[in-house]
Parts: structure tokens; sequence; C-alpha cells
């Protein structure tokens, strides 16, 4: 559909006979190779050695060419014996590349990435090399050592000029329009399009993928990979039509591989064609079987830390946010849940997957696939704009409490069917819970001490964030109104005292039965007092004395006092929980 003007020339490169891969050539033999330059807008060249043409010196081919183009990004493909057979991974590369007269670089170390009968052109191919700088270069070295025993039979090095175009050295503001802004469904992000990030390239390239049109599908997953470039490049948009230059024209894939890609500011461009970005998906070309409904978002860097080269790092902090914000709005737009999993061709995997979930690769690297989970998270809440919010805490306040029950009540959350109670018993490191329907939840504590408590209200298939944390601090169990001595109070209206915001080693008020004065103590005093209280000895009915609330001061209490006096033997407090 695109017809490309091929200028067939012939060059004269410099094949190095070498030693070791990582040595400078020990001794150099001339060929001629035949090098295309080809128009597609980006200017590349091709350069291909037959068999006759390779040279191999311990197991180690090299070349070494002056470029008739400068160039930003460079790939090499080959074909070798045997090629149904082998891994990618497991042929090894250097690559490094100068401009005239500077000295020579550092060394790139990479590997194989794509098989033969992954890509159009039925090469495997290195990964894509693009300088640190992002400056041009005209010269290259590469030495490609493949497996033992393993022959190559043609070898192609491909170059292209990518820095004309956009360039990117900070974030695009985010800007969001006001009427916008209140919204039930997460926004679209702002996206670079294709036409921002490409320059001048031809309209025909622009608008479709070459050789196959579009096929829209609505999404069930994502597949999160990394670019295996450098971190931080100093202008990614230069980075994304390098990668389209790779995947479009060396693998034949027609068109860039992902769907869309993310820099270190938090910019999103724009991968694959897509003419009805803002409502379809389309089917791309970055995870073999499964891009069929997955979304492919690649993040432009290395994050593996044991690939020597490039350099690994961590995901930007803003590159993870713009990748949810993309998210939660694909996401909220085909209704999928964020946090569960689901069925990928044959693989059972989280709707938010990496590369490595379902192909054999590192990718996107453990420092990016670690932080997978959090990002789950955080495009669920975006999705719920904060629904349901968690409950406001009411009750119980600081008093008694009857008949040994406390009344929780909280908020009720509109658009919630269901709360659930978090609980932390005195002594006990976890939460127990309990779920209602209701906005009130009654408990009966039976220990001393502090407790905790919390809520979370359940609608649209989530759970809220946990509400504010209350503790209490249960001081005592006691019969009635310790300082009223109310007459009326029976044995049945046990009362809780509950005080609110107490540290857990706080001690309230003894109110030990019998223990007339307060003082934790069951003794003399306390038995001098019982008296002054029975009417048989002239004195008058005070029910803080009656120790068994029977309305009468009698012998039972003096003897009960007497039984509960750990001066004669007895355990104090008549058994109740106080004082401890
Ligand atoms: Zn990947």
């Amino acid at each position: 559909m695109k017809a490309w003007r091929l200028f067939l020339t012939s060059i004269l490169c410099v094949v190095s006979i070498q030693g070791p891969l990582l040595q400078a050539a020990s001794t150099v033999a001339n060929g001629r190779v035949s090098v295309r330059t080809v128009e597609t807008g980006i200017p590349s060249a091709v350069f291909e050695w037959q068999e006759s043409e390779l040279f191999k010196e311990e197991g180690i081919y090299g070349f070494e060419c002056q470029s008739p183009i400068p160039f930003t990004g460079l790939s090499v493909g080959w074909l070798c014996t045997d090629a149904n057979n082998i891994d990618p991974g497991a042929f090894t590369l250097a690559i490094r590349a100068r401009s005239d007269e500077e000295p020579c670089e550092k060394w790139v170390v990479t590997r194989g990435e794509v098989r033969p009968d992954e890509n159009l052109a039925g090469l495997f191919w290195s990964a894509l090399y693009i300088p640190p700088d992002c400056n041009t270069r005209t010269q290259f070295e590469v030495r490609l050592r493949p497996p033992e025993e393993v022959r190559i039979s043609f070898a192609r090095i491909s170059v292209a000029d990518t820095s004309s175009g956009l360039l990117v050295t900070q974030s695009f503001e985010k800007e969001v329009e006001e009427d916008t802004m209140v919204t039930e469904e997460p926004l679209r992000p702002p996206i670079i399009t294709r036409s921002e990030w490409w320059g001048d390239l031809p309209p025909e390239e622009l608008y479709s993928p070459r050789w196959w049109p579009p096929t829209y599908r609505d999404i069930t997953h994502s597949i999160i990979h990394h670019t295996v470039t450098y971190n931080n490049p100093p202008n990614p948009a230069q980075v994304v039509r390098s990668i389209w230059h790779y995947h479009a024209n060396d693998n034949g894939w027609g068109d860039i591989g992902y769907n869309f890609l993310v820099d270190q500011y938090g910019n999103i461009y724009q991968g694959r064609y897509n003419e009805y970005l803002d409502t379809q998906d389309v089917h791309a070309a970055h995870a073999g079987t499964y891009n069929y409904q997955s979304l492919g978002i690649a993040f432009i860097g290395q994050f593996h830390p044991s690939w020597p080269d490039p350099p690994a790092g961590d995901p930007d902090v803003r590159a993870l946010e713009s990748t949810e914000e993309l998210l939660a709005w694909k996401f909220a737009q085909r209704s999928l849940d964020p946090l569960e999993q689901a069925t990928l061709v044959d693989k059972y995997i989280y709707r938010i997957a990496g590369h490595r979930d379902v192909s054999a690769t590192a990718c996107p690297g453990d420092n990016l696939y670690s932080l997978l989970p959090g990002v789950r998270t955080n495009v669920d809440g975006l999705i719920s704009g904060g629904f349901p919010s968690p409950p406001m805490l009411i009750s119980p306040a600081d008093g008694s409490h009857q008949n040994c029950r406390i009344t929780f009540e909280w908020s009720s959350v509109s658009g919630a069917t269901m709360y659930r109670i978090f609980l932390k018993p005195p002594g006990r490191p976890i939460w127990v819970s309990d779920e209602t329907a209701a906005t009130t939840y009654e408990y009966s504590p039976t220990v001393i001490g502090a407790y905790c408590w919390k809520v979370q209200a359940y609608g649209d298939g989530r759970w809220s964030e946990d509400s504010e944390e209350w503790c209490w601090y249960l001081d005592g169990l006691y019969v009635g109104m310790r300082d009223a001595c109310d007459h009326s109070i029976t044995q049945a209206e046990y009362n809780l005292w509950v005080t609110f915001g107490k540290p857990a080693c706080w001690w309230g008020p003894c109110h030990c039965r019998g223990d007339s004065n307060d003082d934790c103590q069951l003794n003399a005093v306390d038995v001098l007092a019982l008296r002054g209280c029975w009417p048989g000895l002239g004195g008058s009915y005070d029910p803080c004395c009656d120790t068994n609330y029977d309305g009468v001061i009698n012998a039972v209490d003096v003897l009960a006092l007497r039984g509960a006096w750990p001066g004669l033997g007895g355990a104090g407090c008549l058994g109740i929980p106080c004082c401890e």
C-alpha cells in the first residue's frame, strides 16, 4: 500500500574480524555490503551481509561501518542455521556507535529479543540500540556471538535518524476544563497523539499501519512492558519515533507494537494507529498471541536490575501516575475490575499484568513488575472516585452504657449496602470483623482495657477505605452508679464505664464492690464503714455497703467482705475486675 523508494547503493564497510566480544578489532578485512537508504519520512539505511561476506573469529561476528546518514537508533537482524530451535536471548551482542572524530564510547551489551516467526522480516532481532544522549552518530561497531555450533547465514543492520520532530523535555501541562472536572467516570488523560510525536512523517504513515487495516477489539487486559532503552532519555519523543521505526520497518509489524508509551515525565504517547482512540481499542503487536484483547503499555526505560545494559532504573512516579490514569479511563470504559484476575487466551492472570505473565521474558523488569499491585489498587481508587466513602463514626461517647452493651453508630453512606466493623479487643494484635446492613452495631465487651474500632462501607462491588479509627478504654465493669449509690440499681443492670481517647495504660477510678473509700484495698476501714451502714448496729442503710445488693446490710455482707479481704486470705474486691 505504500511504495517505498529504495536506493540501492554499494558502500564500503570495514568488516572486522576480532577476538573477544568487547575488544577492539584485532584484524580487519574490507568487504562490500549492500546498503539501502529507505525513504519513510524517517531517514534510514539498511546494511546487509550475505553468508559469503560474513567473517567470524573465535565464534564472534564483527561489523564496523561508516553510515551514509547520521543515525539515532540501530538494530541488528540475522538468520542462522537451525533457527527454529534457538531462543533469541541465546545470542549476545555488543554495540557501540560514535560520531566522526569522536572517541569510541562504551559498549552496550544486549541480546536477541525477537524470533524469526514473530516478524515479517523473518529474522532474529536485537534489542533496539539508542545512544544514551539521543544525539546522532555516524559510525557503528557490532559484535554478534551466536550459541556454539550456530552459524550466521545472513545479517542486516538498520539505522535511522529520528532526531527531527517533537522535542519533549518536561511534563506536558495537564489542563482539565472546568465543566468536565465533576464527572462520574475517569477522564481520558492527556495523550501526545501520533501527529504530535511524528513530526513531518508522510500522512499515509500517520493514518494507517502498513499492510493490514486496524482491528478493533474490546480489551479485557492490559500488559505492561519496558522498552529496554536508556532511562530518562533527553528526548523521549525521539525514542518513541525510534521504536516506531524498529517495530514498523525492521520487525515488519507495520506500525509501533505498543498501544501506548509513557515517558519519565508522565507524558503518554499514542502508539499503534487507532482512528477511534476515544472509544475503541485496537489490536496491537506487543505480546505474541496475547495481543488479542490486551492493551500494551510500555514504560520508556530499562527496569530489570540483572540486565547489564542499559543500566536498570526505577520507574518515575509520574510515569506510574499517568499509567494509572490511562488504565482507569480505559478500564472504566470497558467496565473491567482492575483488581481481579481473568483468562487471557490460555492464561489466568491479573487484568493488569506484566509481559512476563504471558511470555518467557523478564519484561517489564523486576523494578516495575513489583509495583503492579499498587498500580491495580490506585486504578481501582481512580475508577471508584472515592466511592464508597468511608463512614464517619458517631458514637459511643464517654459515659455509662447499660446492660453490658455498647452501641456503635456511624454515618450512613449514600449508595452503600453493607458495612464492615473492625474491632481490636485488649491485648489482641488482630482486628476481628463483622458485617451488617444497619448503621449501628451492639457489642458486649468482657475485658477491661483498650479497644479500637473502625468501619468500612460496601457499594458498587468494592469496600471503602477504613473510617478513622476510634479507641476507647473500658475502665470497669461495676454495679450501679457508684457515685449516686442509687438504691434502685439491681444486679441485672451492670453498666460499663467507657472513656474515649485515653491511652491504654490509663487506669480509671476504682469502683470496687465493698471498697467504701475507693482506695483499691479491702481492709478494716471498709469493715468499719460497713458497720456504719448496718442498721442492726445502729447505722443507716447505704447501698454502697450492700455487697450482694439484696437491699439489706447484714451478716452476709460482713462475711462477704471478710471473705474478700486479702488480710484475711481473700482475693480482694469481691471478684469484680477492677483495681488490677
Ligand atoms: Zn515486553
